[in-house]
């Protein structure tokens, strides 16, 4: 008998469910040439358009199928025009994470063609490569009293910058571990010498580096990280932050290699993964056929990766291979990057790719 994977659908909100179908497209694709594995897909409804019909945007009954699944694939979540009665959006992409205990938010960053890139000298003959990825913590930090009821009528908020032993050590060695696999390098991105909480942090990893001495390490303040990812991004390889410096990093990361549109992501914890596109659901450009899957496409080879079957893991390399080898070709350009192929266009050519 080949190994039957679960893997529950979320396609969300905006250009979630156009991303999602190519992204199934593409597992359809790999599967075929899979000689020892097979997918079975259930879609569930969650997301602002799931609040609409039925006034909660995660059903209970939902998340107890969702954790069913062997994987979780997921596009997008949440709407402008949808939002709680304190003003925030609707967001059950993090209280999934929240709640299955998702706490190793792996962001990939790496550059497929130097024409992606804002940044002049990288990628293409001679260039220097963007290859990092950005661990960050997700169920803490700044996050972690989003959901805490407030006394209204107050004229202040405060949020909290949450940072625990049993949060900083497993987010730290979940870092290690990948920097281990990859060019052994681990940066630690921190507040440490404004906040209590940061210098924390700071501390647990000085720990959890000494478990692992062939690593080399350094620590950068994250306002310095901002300019260096800008600077010199080819100088890291695995870095580890607080979950709101991670959201924020993330997404200038992806900006220096094409865009959200290019960045893939995993949220896994001891138990469950969730893989999705880094970016948001993109109201403005839904429905028109222009999103960029890619950042779909290689979160389908992560979960992948990440089920870790002999045949999943060819099954991920296959897909980044085809990937790689579609983006080679600089008319292969969404209109993110700057090019015409549509998002079905650009599913097709990784499928014809694998093919
Ligand atoms: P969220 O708060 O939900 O993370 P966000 O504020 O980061 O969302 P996104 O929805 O990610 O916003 O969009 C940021 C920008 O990137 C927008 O200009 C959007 O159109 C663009 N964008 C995001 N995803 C894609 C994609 N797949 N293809 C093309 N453009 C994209």
């Amino acid at each position: 008998m080949l190994p039957l994977f679960k893997v529950a659908i979320l396609g969300g909100d905006g250009i979630g469910p156009e991303v999602i179908a190519e992204g199934v497209k593409v597992l359809r694709a790999v599967e075929t040439l899979l000689s020892g594995a097979r997918f079975e897909l259930v879609e569930h409804s969650v997301g602002a358009g799931e609040f609409l019909r039925s006034g909660d945007p995660l059903p209970p009954a939902t998340l107890e199928r969702i954790r069913e699944a062997d994987a979780i694939l997921l596009g997008a979540m949440g709407l402008p025009s949808v939002r709680w009665p304190s003003g925030v959006e609707m967001t059950p992409q993090i209280d999934i994470r929240e709640q299955l205990d998702l706490f190793n938010g792996v962001r990939p960053i790496r550059l497929f063609h130097e024409t992606h890139s804002p940044l002049k000298g990288y990628g293409g003959a001679g260039g220097h490569p963007i290859d990092f990825v950005i661990i960050r913590e997700n169920c803490e930090g700044l996050f972690s009293e989003r959901r805490t009821p407030r006394p209204s009528g107050r004229d202040f908020e405060t949020d909290t910058m949450k940072i625990t032993r049993r949060g900083a050590e497993r987010v730290c060695r979940a870092a290690f571990q990948l920097a281990l696999k990859r060019r052994q390098h681990c940066t630690l991105v921190d507040k440490a010498n404004v906040l209590p909480s940061m210098a924390f942090f700071r501390k647990i990893f000085d720990e959890i580096a000494r478990e692992y001495p062939t690593v080399t390490t350094d620590r950068v303040y994250v306002d310095a990280m901002a300019l260096f990812l800008v600077q010199r991004p080819e100088s890291f390889d695995v870095m580890v932050t607080e979950n709101m410096f991670g959201d924020i990093l993330s997404d200038l990361a992806a900006g220096i290699i094409g865009g959200m549109g290019m960045a893939p992501s995993a949220d896994v914890g001891e138990t469950y993964g969730v893989f999705q596109p880094s970016h948001g659901t993109a109201p403005t450009i839904a429905g028109k056929g222009i999103a960029n899957p890619i950042a779909t496409i290689l979160s389908v080879a992560m979960m992948l990766e990440w089920l870790d079957d002999p045949e999943t893991l060819r099954g991920a390399r296959l897909i980044r291979d085809a990937v790689a080898r579609v983006l080679a070709n600089p008319d292969h350009c969404t209109a993110d990057l700057g090019g015409k192929t549509s998002t079905t266009q650009m599913g097709d050519l990784i499928c014809q790719a694998l093919a």
